[in-house]
């Protein structure tokens, strides 16, 4: 902080009200979450109901891990999630595996779903730990629904692991199917072709014209659809690429680890099972919403 504001100083940096900068303004830019396109409201990040940071229309300027790390650091000199003014913030990742992702899937008397965010609670008297359970009436859900958080959160790992292998598999598979090569240069050949007839009068401008567009059109679909297809492919690989053994390697923390299985799939309906997490351990009671 110091040397940012010896050097601005030097070289006559000022704030937007033109004055000089000073460590409590400069704390107070720095750490402010529009930086990275995110927003604060009483002191919290403006969220979804996952839980992820709302990104506004504006520029970021730096990016959210920037942002994260000096959040990280002011927050340390306050002390662990007490900031300077007292409040008590909750920037970071939730500390269970699927907490947001996990749905309770007991019937409301309406019949639908109740739908509500799983949370986590520390429960000593539960193997593992802890249990995921439907909020109370109170705090928006029903209650209900209540599960073994470590045996949900082992379950729901390996089918996550098994859908990207497999959806890695399939894109490097539909790589080599791809079969749009030769089209466009069979279309640029006969465009030519139509190019030539037209420049010999041979064809009338009321027939070149629209079929040279549409010959146009048709290249620049099929060479989208092949950027498209490369882009698909090499997210695929990106997202997937011996994804069990960076899960098992520890390399990947859990906010890495709830980013995968977001790319999987959109929620797990959690059918209620009765008895507080304490029945027999039934994963067909456990329903994945697959991203395609
Ligand atoms: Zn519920």
């Amino acid at each position: 902080m110091h040397s940012i504001l010896r050097e601005w100083r030097e070289v006559g940096v000022r704030t937007i009200n033109d004055k000089e900068w000073a460590s409590r303004s400069l704390k107070l830019a720095l750490w402010n979450p529009r930086l990275c396109g995110w927003r604060k409201h009483n002191g919290e990040l403006v969220r979804d109901a996952n839980g992820v940071p709302v990104v506004g229309r504006w520029e970021p300027i730096i990016t959210p891990k920037e942002w994260m790390a000096i959040d990280a650091i002011f927050s340390a000199r306050v002390g662990p999630n007490v900031k300077s003014d007292g409040t008590v913030t909750d920037y970071r990742t939730p500390s269970y595996l699927l907490t947001g992702i996990l749905r309770c899937g007991k019937p409301r008397e309406d019949g639908q779903i109740c739908n509500s965010p799983l949370r986590a609670t520390a429960r000593a008297d539960l193997s593992g730990g802890y249990l995921y359970q439907c909020p109370s009436k109170e705090m928006g859900g029903c209650g209900g629904t209540g599960r073994n958080g470590a045996k949900i959160d082992e379950f729901i790992t390996g089918a996550v692991l098994a859908k990207l292998e497999a959806r890695a598999a399939r894109a490097t598979r539909a790589d080599e199917l791809w079969g749009g090569e030769e089209e466009p240069a069979r279309l640029m050949a006969k465009q030519r072709k139509l190019l030539q007839a037209w420049q010999e009068d041979q064809v009338s401008d009321e027939l070149f014209f629209p079929e040279n567009q549409k010959m146009e059109a048709r290249v620049k679909e099929l060479r989208a659809d092949r950027t498209r297809h490369v882009l698909r492919r090499q997210r695929a690989a990106e997202v997937t690429g011996d994804v069990r053994e960076r899960w098992t390697s520890g390399r990947l923390d859990l906010a890495q680890k709830r980013a995968l299985i977001r790319e999987a799939l959109h929620a797990v309906i959690v059918l209620p099972a009765g008895g507080g997490g304490r029945r027999p351990f039934n994963p067909d009671l456990l329903v994945p919403k697959w991203r395609d």
